[in-house]
């Protein structure tokens, strides 16, 4: 094996990735962790964790700085890289294509690439990124001290990250097309009793507008009447979803209508020798726990692979079908 070959490859290194890198490297198989930025994923997103077994309340950086600590410790190699692409080689191998890099090689990758946040799509979205649109409540909520803020979503992260800006914003509008919310009925009654928090229901945001330097406001549409306002705001926190990276793998994988990898119950997709855990992977919840979960399957049935079936070829091209 040379210096850039490995057992296992897993690509980002969220709560998935890292809990897959520990258990490979447990397993004693050569693995290597591929991730552009800090280890953590969604994690180094999230304030206060306070639904993973034995931590009653942690915060999602802490929680990432534990998980990261505890998966090299096992012996994966963490590698600071972007991947541009994993390419299924004929001889049953994997060539992973990073930028400014030469590839690394694995007998199998694991992909928990996680994925980006869905744009609304508005006017003045773009226009403003950064200057009173953010998609992070904890990167970017302690800039709005005093202010007038507006979430847009009626999911987990928006009701979760509307709670999280009241304790900088003087009052926080929760924007939502409809009347009943994707997100969890705990989650949601917490809000309605936060006195911060008002919600502006069957609305939605047609544009994001401002002055020369940041948002002032928003034109609203109520979905019902049709009728239009305007609410002032010093910003717009959009969690209006997450649109998972699997546009990794070079080759087609199968996957649901939103793009994301099916698995069998072992997180094989459709090609040989590539595993999917954690967000990119479709399934009924996104959370920390599930998240954990796959990256353990994965690297079991991964571990499995490189040490039984690409000795047998023919059993590897089964894959998931
Ligand atoms: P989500 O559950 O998909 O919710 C997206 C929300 O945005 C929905 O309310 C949706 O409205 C709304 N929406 C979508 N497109 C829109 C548009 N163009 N204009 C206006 N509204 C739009 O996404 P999420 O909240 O980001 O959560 C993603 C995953 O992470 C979920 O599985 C969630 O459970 C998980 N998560 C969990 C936690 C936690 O458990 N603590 C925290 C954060 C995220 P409709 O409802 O009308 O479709």
């Amino acid at each position: 094996m040379t210096e850039r070959e490995y057992d296992i490859a897993v690509v980002g290194g969220g709560p998935a990735g890292l809990t897959a890198a520990l258990y490979a490297g447990r397993a004693l198989k050569r693995t290597l962790l591929l991730e552009a930025g800090l280890p953590g994923g969604e994690l180094l997103n999230t304030e206060a964790i306070e639904d993973y077994p034995g931590f009653a309340s942690i915060t999602g950086p802490e929680l990432a700085s534990k998980m990261a600590e505890h998966a090299l410790s096992f012996g994966a190699e963490l590698v600071s890289a972007r991947v541009s692409s994993v390419v299924p080689l004929p001889d049953g191998r994997q060539r992973i294509e990073v930028e400014e890099e030469e590839p690394y090689y694995a007998k199998a990758v694991i992909v928990t690439a996680g994925g980006q946040p869905r744009k609304l799509e508005v006017p003045g979205e773009q226009e403003y990124a950064g200057r009173g649109v953010s998609y992070c409540a904890v990167c970017d909520g302690a800039f709005f001290r005093g202010e007038h803020l507006a979430v847009v979503g009626g999911g987990d992260a928006a009701i979760e990250e509307a709670a999280f800006l009241t304790r900088y914003a003087s009052k926080v509008t929760v924007i939502h097309r409809r009347e009943e919310f994707r997100a969890q009925h705990l989650l949601v009654e917490r809000a309605r009793q936060n006195p911060k928090i008002e919600f502006l229901l069957d609305s939605v945001v047609e544009a994001i507008t401002g002055d020369e330097s940041r948002v002032t406001s928003l034109r609203l549409r109520n979905v019902r009447d049709g009728e239009r306002s305007e609410l002032a705001v010093g910003g717009v926190f959009i969690f209006v979803g997450f649109i998972p990276n699997t546009q990794l793998v070079a080759g087609h994988v199968d996957h649901d209508p939103q793009g994301y990898y099916l698995t069998d119950a072992n997180m094989r997709t459709s090609i040989p020798g590539i595993f999917a855990a954690g967000d990119v992977r479709a399934q009924l919840t996104r959370q920390v726990t599930t998240a954990v979960g796959d990256g353990t399957t994965a690297a079991i049935a991964a571990t499995k692979y490189v040490e039984e079936e690409l000795a047998q070829p023919e059993m590897a091209a089964v894959g998931a079908g």
